[in-house]
């Protein structure tokens, strides 16, 4: 069933929007921006218009808008976590990708257990408590049951310092009884990124391997979905094609998954193309975003759908990942690395493409932390089995604010207790007394409760 051509992406109808939509006069923005201050999302033609803007007055709306939209839903918190790369073999020959086939360039590595282990040891010991598992689209000799090995490997590693809580993973789509497994191993939520949603260039920059059928890739979702994976990530590889088209058809692949399923993805990624080992494309995008347009982009998702998170990995600089965290990005990673066994070992060539922010885990918490955002490495709504429709239920800015800043503050003393700097504890600490002097009524008796706990030394506590 899912070999067919996936119509919910209607290529004529994006079209038609863009050009129907062009040139918008500020009375229509502005329509637009109060519609989006109400919180319900927007349609394809109010995304369309909110695209073209490029006036600087404007623009100040629209971001300030997305940054009203992001604090009264997400309030200060942003959400950490670290990719683990397992293994870069590939079959596929993605022509922006250093691990695809044929480049003879870097050095392969599928990780055996052992050496995971060692990788997610080094990840605690930072005090990470989220993972997304990565990995190329060819698997050793045992097959999918790698994915599922390595997975069990990352849970099962404990230390006197703690665990990974939860296992986000990104690798090629699947078949149905797969993902059955991989909710089985207890994931939590499935990203997978369609890159370029336009069908002609996506057979351009595919090359070889099962990755060429669109078809495949873009019913991913639907698949994951039915075997009862409802916490979905989608992403598109922004710079592959006109960056106007691929917010609407990803607006379209959004809301088939609300139609099919009543819920839409938990997390939209939008990595933009960076240098890659022995890729041409990769250095010189056919559809440079530049960076004002790269920060509409994030506003534009905060406001169309704002109860879906926004991730912000390291592909960029500590200064553009700064700008955003105002314009609605609410979960980043932090002390990355893409080459299976980085953490123990790093070798630029061999990653998977080259990072923007190359800092250490402390030093962006501290960073993050005197902005005055709370850095949270809380995995309760997952664990409380809060997930798909029953955390879309509780994303309403009300009760976000009950459970997710309490639980936020804890986990985030946590972390100081147990792996920061004295420059970084120092700073966290009157954070977390500003954030609760700044709290009221039940959000606040949580989070002193919470944090007390902490503070007497008790882990893993959240409400
Ligand atoms: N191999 C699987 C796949 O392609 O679906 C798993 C994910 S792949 C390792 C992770 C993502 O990295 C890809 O989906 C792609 O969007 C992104 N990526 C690949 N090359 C990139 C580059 N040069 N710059 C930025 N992101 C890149
Ligand atoms: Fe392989 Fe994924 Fe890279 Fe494509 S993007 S070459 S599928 S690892």
């Amino acid at each position: 069933m899912y070999n067919v051509p996936a119509d919910f992406i209607n290529e004529k109808k994006i079209w038609e929007t863009i050009e129907q939509n062009l040139n918008p006069e500020p009375e229509r923005i502005r329509e637009v921006l109060a519609k989006a201050a109400e919180m319900k999302g927007l349609n394809m033609a109010d995304v369309a218009v909110l695209t073209c803007i490029s006036d600087p007055e404007m623009l100040g709306e629209l971001f300030n808008t997305a940054n009203t939209v992001k604090e009264t839903i997400y309030g200060k918190r942003l959400v950490l976590f670290a990719p683990l790369y397992i293994s870069n073999l590939c079959s596929n020959e993605c022509s922006y990708c250093a691990f695809r086939t044929t480049n003879k360039e870097i050095v392969r590595t599928v990780l055996p257990q052992e050496h995971i282990a060692r990788e997610v040891k080094e990840l605690i010991g930072q005090g990470h408590k989220r993972v997304l598992l990565v990995a190329g689209e060819s698997y050793p000799k045992q097959g999918f049951q790698y994915v599922l090995d390595s997975i069990k490997t990352v849970y099962d590693v404990k230390t006197e310092h703690g665990e990974i809580r939860r296992v986000n993973v990104n690798v090629a789509p699947l078949a149905k009884d797969e993902f059955r497994q991989l909710k089985d191993a207890g994931i939590g939520t499935y990203q997978i990124f369609q890159e370029t949603y336009h069908r002609e260039t996506y057979s351009k920059v595919h090359l070889g391997g099962k990755k060429r059928d669109y078809n495949w890739r873009v019913w991913a979702l639907h698949r994951a979905m039915e075997a009862g994976i409802d916490d979905v990530g989608i992403g598109v590889l922004f710079g592959l094609f006109d960056y106007r088209f691929e917010i609407l058809a990803m607006m379209q692949h959004i809301n088939e998954l609300e139609e099919k399923f009543g819920v839409g993805p938990h997390t939209i990624s939008v990595p933009r193309l960076e240098p890659a080992t022995n890729s041409d494309i990769a250095s010189h995008p056919p559809f440079p975003v530049s960076d004002i347009d790269f920060r509409k982009i994030v506003a534009i998702f905060r406001l169309a759908v704002p109860y879906t998170g926004i991730i912000m990995s390291t592909r960029e600089t500590a200064k553009m990942r700064r700008e955003t965290f105002a314009l609605g990005v609410s979960q980043i990673s932090a002390g990355s690395k893409t080459n299976p066994g980085g953490y123990e070992e790093e070798d630029e060539i061999s990653g998977q493409f080259s990072l923007g922010d190359h800092r250490k885990l402390d030093e962006v918490i501290r960073d993050v932390a005197s902005m005055g955002y709370i850095p949270s490495f809380c995995t309760a709504c997952y664990r409380m089995g809060r997930t798909g429709q029953d955390f879309m239920d509780l994303a309403k800015p009300g009760d976000i604010r009950l459970h997710c800043a309490p639980n936020a503050l804890s986990s985030f003393k946590e972390y100081l207790q147990n792996f920061a700097s004295p420059e970084t504890i120092e700073v966290g600490n009157k954070l977390i007394t500003d954030s609760i002097s700044g709290m009221s009524g039940l959000a606040k008796q949580r989070a002193e409760k919470l944090v007390k706990r902490v503070e007497s030394g008790k882990d893993d506590v959240y409400c």
